[in-house]
């Protein structure tokens, strides 16, 4: 992206509901109920919750999405559906009070939710392929549900979600939180993430939120010509994990796989079977 590109839509959205706290009242305005309506119902225009602090307000989501954005989160898209997707209701209620700083947070099962600007930046790797075909991510292929809150944002950008996971536990449990959002283009399968999920491939997109020592062959078979994966695995240096980005290329009716080595990331392990 360079500073020539046109001005974007993001960025005027942040602008538009603002994060700003009210002007201070004078005393005699404090005295009249009818002020606190008016202020209520400025507030709720805004979408800002009066303390500033509900969860539930979108100003809080973008207040998240703003700093990812300064940290160098660039797709306006992918920023817009982090700034959708209200994260506090995927973790337990005593976690929900972190849900919007950039951390990971355990979903229990010895499992974590993948912080949030890990989640924007393998999606936004996903969004540049996309880009070369319609700017939709397609059918996506998600491997570790976990809580589901990466299958929400994902199920934004995309036409159909496959996502598997291999703990029931937290594959109930995606489902619960899935259904809360009503996201029907998004289907859970309980299963060994390893294999793949054949009947909904090909796939334009594969997103892996568990890393193991190589990619199973499973997901360069159901990726779809023009496709990208995207994914942790060990670093073929042997030192930690590192992020893969693999493109499936057609060029002149010819296909070949190719596959770029980028940062250091730290991800669950990929474990095979189901549980
Ligand atoms: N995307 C998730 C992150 C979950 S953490 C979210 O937004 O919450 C990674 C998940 O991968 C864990 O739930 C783990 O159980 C799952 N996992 C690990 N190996 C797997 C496999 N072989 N198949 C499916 N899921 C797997």
């Amino acid at each position: 992206m360079n500073s020539q590109a046109p001005k974007r839509r993001f960025p005027l959205a942040l602008d538009k509901v603002g994060t700003r706290a009210p002007a201070p009242a004078s005393a005699r305005d404090l005295l009249m109920p009818q002020r606190h309506l008016r202020e209520a119902a400025a507030d709720a225009a805004r979408q800002v919750a009066p303390s500033g602090l509900g969860l539930d307000s979108a100003g809080v989501r973008l207040r998240m999405v703003q700093r990812l954005q300064r940290e160098g989160l660039r797709d306006e898209r992918v920023l817009q559906a982090l700034a959708d997707v209200p994260r506090h209701e995927f973790v337990d209620t005593a976690l929900a009070i972190q849900a919007y700083e950039d951390t990971s947070l355990p979903i229990g099962h010895g499992q974590t939710i993948s912080k949030p600007s890990v989640v924007g930046r393998m999606i936004e790797l996903l969004m540049a392929a996309a880009a070369a075909r319609d700017g939709n991510l397609g059918r996506v292929l998600e491997i570790g549900t976990g809580c589901g809150y990466q299958a929400a944002v994902l199920a934004r950008l995309a036409r159909h979600v496959t996502s598997i996971e291999r703990l029931k536990p937290l594959h109930d449990k995606a489902r619960h939180h899935l259904t809360a959002q009503r996201l029907n283009h998004v289907r859970l399968i309980y299963g060994d993430g390893r294999l793949g999920h054949k009947p909904g491939g090909p796939y334009e997109c594969i997103i892996a939120a568990a890393g193991g020592e190589d990619l199973p062959p499973a997901w360069l078979e159901q990726l779809a010509p023009g496709g990208r994966l995207v994914a942790p695995m060990l670093d073929p240096s042997g030192r930690g994990q590192v992020l893969v980005v693999v493109d499936h290329v057609v060029e002149a009716g010819a296909s070949r796989i190719v596959r770029t080595l980028h940062e250091p990331v730290l991800f669950v392990p990929l474990k095979s079977g189901v549980m």
